[in-house]
């Protein structure tokens, strides 16, 4: 028989008491959302009859998680990340905010501040000669479709290892991240290479939750992209290319419908040449967006999500 105690006044007292509801001082806030965390832990712990062993290995596991800088990680591969997507796309069809590029997660490893440049850039270091050049291009228009000027692509990806720059150290600064201005026509231009999709570490506390749930940990290869510009709504979006084996069982549920990207990939010597590739192959990819109208000034940033900054 479960026992469960958790709704009696001593122990609700107990609770208010420790969410701090008896003391003048703290946050109202942070109050009201601890004492509903603190009541549904009890509540999961009464109905699940969850152990002592269980507890206190959650608790393990927590520490380990923060200590790997993996909670980021878990709340994607939790579905979390993308439930706030989904949820914002319901608030925004009930306010009647509907077109443009659909948002998706930003994950992770966002570095703030990588260099910016007008129009057109070069994003990796050439420390891959192996990997495929990729020349990436598109426009990015208002949802009436005239181009957007000044616009900044805030791009990133990773490596033919599927690594990040800042977080793989054996990287350059800023390596396969830049902020592109767009040009009078709205559009941007990158020369990069063909990024590898990823797992979860696998000896990561990620992958260990991961592994209990009888889940992968992979991710297609994808592009990330933060878009803004004056008057515009910022959108923090992917392209997740086609072809990927996990394109669709993405373990982080970033790839939707509207955000694939069609890669072609090209072998012609001759054009190889006279783009500045070495050798014959190479791969293009056009991706145009659309920005919508800021309903309010606010609209034009992005979350405030504490981020990673280099050198810091
Ligand atoms: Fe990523």
């Amino acid at each position: 028989m479960t026992v469960k105690v958790s709704h009696t006044a001593e122990i609700q007292d107990l609770f208010k008491e420790a969410s701090g509801l008896n003391s003048e001082q703290g946050s109202p806030r942070i109050k009201q959302i601890m004492l509903r965390i603190i009541n549904d832990a009890a509540k999961i712990i009464e109905d699940l009859d969850i152990s002592d062993d269980e507890f206190w290995k959650s608790v393990d596991y927590l520490n380990r998680l923060g200590g790997r800088n993996e909670v980021g990680l878990l709340v994607a591969g939790l579905g979390l990340e993308h439930f706030l997507d989904l949820l914002q796309d319901a608030k925004d069809a009930q306010a009647g905010l509907t077109g443009g590029t659909p948002r998706t997660i930003e994950g992770p490893l966002y570095v703030a501040g990588a260099p910016l440049a007008e129009g057109e850039v070069r994003m990796d270091d050439g420390s891959e000669p192996d990997a495929t050049v990729m020349f990436l291009e598109g426009v990015v228009r208002d949802t009436q479709g005239a181009p957007v000027a000044g616009a900044v692509v805030d791009l990133w990806h990773a490596n033919t290892q599927g690594n990040y720059s800042y977080f793989d150290q054996s990287q350059s600064a800023y390596n396969l991240r830049r902020r592109i201005v767009t040009d009078a026509e709205g559009r941007y231009r990158a020369r990069s290479i063909v990024p590898s999709g990823y797992g979860c570490a696998p000896d990561g506390p990620t992958q260990e939750c991961l592994d209990l749930l009888g889940r992968h940990g992979q991710r297609p290869a994808h592009i990330h992209f933060f878009i803004s510009a004056p008057g515009h709504r910022h959108l923090t979006t992917q392209i997740n290319l086609a072809g990927e084996q996990y394109l669709w069982d993405d373990f982080a549920y970033a790839t939707r419908d509207g955000l694939v990207g069609d890669i072609q990939f090209v072998e012609d010597a001759a054009a190889a040449h006279d783009r500045g590739v070495q050798g014959s192959r190479f791969a293009e990819l056009q991706f145009d967006f659309q920005l919508q109208k800021a309903p309010a000034a606010q609209a034009e940033q992005r979350s405030k999500r504490p981020r990673a900054l280099q050198g810091a």
